[in-house]
């Protein structure tokens, strides 16, 4: 998902370098999807693992859930793929980005006997899917169909958010193996870190980067088969490279354990709203996602970067990559049924309050187009309908 690019294109010679280098060194699963680079990633693996390296590494790829109208649209998509990937299989095939509505929906579209027969015709390998919703929906899903494997993101500031360590330890003893994608939640957890989180980082006997505290910390987890980490710099790669050579599980000591405690501890306390991402709040009759607005408001303090905070307001309550179905902070109508369930016993009706005037001026509207072509949904539903004819 995160291949440099140039001037808006995949940096294909660039991006090849790295993806051979890194297999050489010993990665051996590859991670794409139909959407990313707006459909040019496929592609583009499959130019560059033919002619030897294909047979090398699992291939995991996933089924845009969100565009699926009709049941033979899984079949139709998954046979574009092995062409645009060039190959005869998928080793781990995901049902994208779910969440609650839009599993239903693929339950009614019969996504299960899809699974079953692509599984036994050899399409797939291993069936799995990846995860964006609330711990409960997890589980559902989880018990829903006999699955290889899952998708969901995790670092340790998002022990309590999504799926979260909770929803980890079940799949775990449900023997899911478990892919972790933003172990460093987007980089953020490296990009700017605030200098109070760096002091308590400098009083680690063994100096690490931000990086490898987050990707250690992620490793040192029995449950977890593999880490997810996108790379587009040279740097990155080295050092993954080298982490991922020393991280066992249960590696990290008592003392290094607390430590990154302490550094969440220190992260929650700048964030503005003190939300945890639980989800207990949810659902709010008018239809608001608490956790989203709060946690696009917090993300605009830990990186200081306002645009984007209001692009990916746009983006998620604005429901540009969420069925377009519209959560804002704004549609609160002060009913208060959520404190209570709030652990944290945040003002919430406050805060969104706060959030609504901070993102949704008059510009609101000039950042939903940004955040439409930015994500380029439109783009992608063209593709797909002109493939399906
Ligand atoms: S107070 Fe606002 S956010 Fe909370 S449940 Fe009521 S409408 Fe939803
Ligand atoms: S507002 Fe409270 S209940 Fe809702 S997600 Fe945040 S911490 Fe959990």
């Amino acid at each position: 998902m995160r291949l440099p690019v140039k001037e808006g294109k995949i940096d294909e010679e660039k991006a090849k370098s790295y993806i051979l280098y890194l297999i050489d060194h010993g990665v051996n699963y590859i991670d794409t999807a139909w959407t990313y680079h707006v459909g040019d990633n496929e592609p583009f693996l499959g130019r560059t693992l033919a002619g030897g390296y294909r047979k090398r590494v699992k291939l995991a790829t996933k089924l845009p859930s969100w565009s699926i109208e009709k049941n033979e649209d899984m079949d139709r998509i998954l046979d574009s793929q092995l062409e645009r990937l060039r190959t005869d299989y998928i080793d781990y095939y995901l049902a994208h980005s779910l969440v609650g509505t839009l599993w239903d929906k693929l339950e009614k579209l019969d996504i299960l006997d899809f699974l079953d027969g692509a599984k036994a015709d050899g399409r797939i390998v291993n069936a799995g899917f990846s995860f964006h919703g609330s711990v409960d929906d997890f589980k559902e899903i989880v018990d829903a169909y006999p699955w290889d494997f899952c998708q969901i993101q995790y670092n340790f500031l998002d022990r309590k958010n999504q799926a979260g360590t909770e929803g980890l330890r079940y799949a775990a003893s449900k023997d899911l193996g478990i892919i972790i994608m933003g172990p460093l939640r987007g980089g953020k957890l490296t990009s700017l870190v605030p200098p109070a989180v760096q002091d308590i980082w400098d009083e680690a006997s063994i100096k690490r980067t931000p990086a490898e505290w987050g990707l250690r910390w992620v490793w040192n987890h029995p449950e977890i088969t593999v880490v997810l980490s996108g790379m587009n710099e040279e740097a990155h790669i080295e050092e993954n490279l080298r982490i991922a050579d020393e991280a066992y599980p249960n590696s990290l000591n008592k003392t290094e354990l607390q430590l990154v405690d302490r550094v969440e501890q220190k992260y929650r306390e700048l964030m503005n709203t003190g939300c945890t991402g639980c989800r207990y709040c949810l659902p709010c009759p008018s239809g608001v996602d608490i956790p989203t607005c709060f946690e696009v408001y917090d993300n605009m303090y830990l990186s200081g970067n306002e645009d984007e905070a209001k692009l990916m307001y746009a983006a998620k309550p604005g429901g540009v990559i969420r069925d377009g179905i519209s959560s804002y902070a704004s549609q609160c109508i002060q009913c208060g049924q959520c404190i209570e369930k709030c652990p944290q016993h945040l003002d919430i009706p406050a805060l969104l309050k706060t959030i609504a005037e901070r993102f949704e001026g008059p510009d609101l509207e000039i950042w939903k187009d940004a955040a439409r072509k930015t994500f380029r949904k439109d783009l992608r539903l063209k593709e797909i309908k002109s493939y399906l004819g």
